[in-house]
């Protein structure tokens, strides 16, 4: 992949799916065309074949080295994104009886929460909702209960772009949706039992979602009742081939990883986020008011920086402005208003500096 030119990127912000390498694009344009010496498109290749093997394969090591995934864990590539996960973790590990705990943090934990409710008993475990999830709650104690399935929460809040900078200590198993802040930074994997991700943020395309979960966990639990297709014992079986598993969008992340490990893997992808939050938090916290973050400084998420203005006039002329600078996937998500500058691992340091500059020119002239 190093003979692959990057080519100009332009400086997009979108926060999912968020922007790919532009080698990682080159790379999978060509082999999307033409895989290998094959004769055939990676988007032909059966999920059977010693090809898709290899993909899945290393993609898998990839994953595990630049994790450090325990041999306790494994890895499972599934569909349905990381919404199916909301419904999967209940089926499977919400036994009668117990409950499934939640910290809601914001929109994505509250939807995790609430399909689990379709399914089980669950419970709030801490929240930050009374202050319109402008925090993370700070957790001292151990917050599961005797009678607690697992608790989860989600460890980048997306939409409103706050970020847990410590996980909490359960008694009862952890469970994480790390969507939106996989791989950019090292995470304590083996004090988790599940982690998911769908891999449109940070991982890849869209259409494959990333599972890391405890082998005894799932062994440990009757499932019969649950559709074989829903069960984590089926795919873990199966190594994620039960049914026909998205070969492009696998092998798009295994090109990611890749990619990940010749920039110098989860440490240097955390150096770069803090850089590129700083710089544009930086233009925030320097503006005197005139920009105003949505998050509490200390719950501030580096994936996604979301801030306002204080008129519509302002926010309307600010898109427009950032665009014709060439700016761009910066509106805010409709239920939070304002802006959201998504800054995953792909996003460059460059555009970030741009759109800091950018803050605080606008400032000046209005
Ligand atoms: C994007 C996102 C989701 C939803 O993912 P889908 O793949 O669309 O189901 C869930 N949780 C978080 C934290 C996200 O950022």
């Amino acid at each position: 992949m190093n003979t692959v030119k990057t080519k100009l990127r332009k400086d997009y912000f979108g926060a999912g799916p968020g922007p790919l390498p532009g080698p990682v694009l080159e790379q999978i344009s060509k082999d999307a065309a033409e895989y290998g010496d094959l004769n055939l498109s990676v988007l032909e290749i059966s999920h059977r074949s010693p090809a898709y093997e290899q993909i899945q394969e290393r993609a898998k090591e990839r994953l595990r080295r630049l994790l450090d995934i325990p041999d306790t864990h494994d890895v499972l590539f599934l569909q349905g994104g990381a919404s199916l996960q909301f419904a999967m973790i209940p089926m499977n590990f919400l036994q009668e009886g117990r409950t499934g705990a939640y910290v809601l943090t914001g929109q994505w934990s509250e939807k995790a929460y609430d399909e689990a409710g379709r399914v089980g008993k669950v419970r709030v475990a801490a929240s930050s909702k009374e202050v319109g999830y402008r925090s993370i709650p700070s957790l001292s104690a151990d917050i599961a209960s005797p009678d607690d399935a697992y608790v989860h929460i989600t460890s980048n809040e997306t939409i409103v772009g706050s970020q847990w900078r410590t996980f909490p200590e359960t008694s009862a198993p952890l469970v994480a949706d790390m969507s939106s802040d996989i791989l950019s930074r090292p995470i304590p994997v083996q004090n988790f039992h599940l982690i998911y991700a769908g891999a449109q943020k940070n991982l890849g395309p869209a259409g494959v979602t990333v599972v890391i979960v405890r082998k005894d966990w799932v062994e440990s639990l009757s499932t019969s009742g649950v559709p074989k297709i829903l069960q984590y014992a089926t795919h873990l079986k199966n190594d994620s081939k039960y049914n026909t598993p998205p070969v492009f969008a696998v092998h798009a992340v295994e090109r990611v990883l890749a990619w990940v490990e010749e920039e110098g893997g989860v440490q240097e992808m955390e150096r770069r986020a803090k850089v590129k939050a700083d710089l544009v938090y930086a233009a925030i916290d320097d503006s005197d008011g005139f920009y105003q973050g949505v998050v509490d400084p200390e719950s501030r998420s580096q994936m996604n920086v979301t801030f306002r203005l204080a008129s519509k006039e302002l926010e309307t002329a600010f898109l427009n402005e950032a665009k014709e600078a060439g700016l761009s996937g910066l509106s805010g998500h409709r239920s939070v208003g304002g802006f959201r500058a998504s800054l995953y691992n792909a996003v460059e340091v460059s555009s970030c500096e741009r759109l800091a500059e950018f803050m605080r020119a606008f400032q000046k002239k209005h």
